[in-house]
């Protein structure tokens, strides 16, 4: 299921020439994630829950405040952590393998896919891996292979 979510942080036009992966906590302070990220002021453009549902927050041409100095030239995913998490227990829950349900990866794979033949993009990156100093997420827990493989 598709669950339109719209925000508005982010820049107002983007051309997308990569696609950034990352990890959020489902409940963050009682608020659910995309709710959380209005709350902060920032952005995704879609967020995948445990049961495979994609929330989808910016369109593809609209930029989102997402990953530092990529905010106008990329595309970003939110796998959510289920459940309520503190920053502790979200980096040790993303660290742990099979965090991400089957459902999940499935509807994450489908999204990406999507995006890299509508946009012709084969870059993709944790953001972990564009902001090292900062970021952990997607999480070394994170299933890369099997999401490589789907797509
Ligand atoms: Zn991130």
């Amino acid at each position: 299921m598709i669950i339109n979510r719209p925000s508005p942080f982010g820049a107002a036009h983007q051309t997308p020439k990569r696609i950034i992966v990352h990890a959020m906590s489902e409940w963050i302070n009682g608020m659910y994630a995309p709710d959380f990220l209005l709350s902060v002021g920032l952005s995704a453009h879609a967020l995948v829950t445990p049961d495979g549902d994609i929330i989808k927050c910016r369109e593809d041409t609209q930029g989102a405040f997402h990953a530092k100095g990529f905010n106008t030239n990329s595309l970003g995913i939110e796998f959510l952590l289920p459940g309520h998490n503190d920053y502790g227990s979200f980096l040790d829950g993303i660290a742990r393998p099979g965090w991400v349900s089957e459902p999940q990866l499935l509807a994450g794979a489908r999204w990406i896919a999507e995006w890299m033949a509508r946009w012709n993009i084969t870059q993709i990156d944790g953001h972990c891996d564009v902001d090292p100093a900062r970021k952990k997420d997607p999480g070394r827990g994170f299933p890369w292979d099997t999401l490589r493989a789907a797509l």
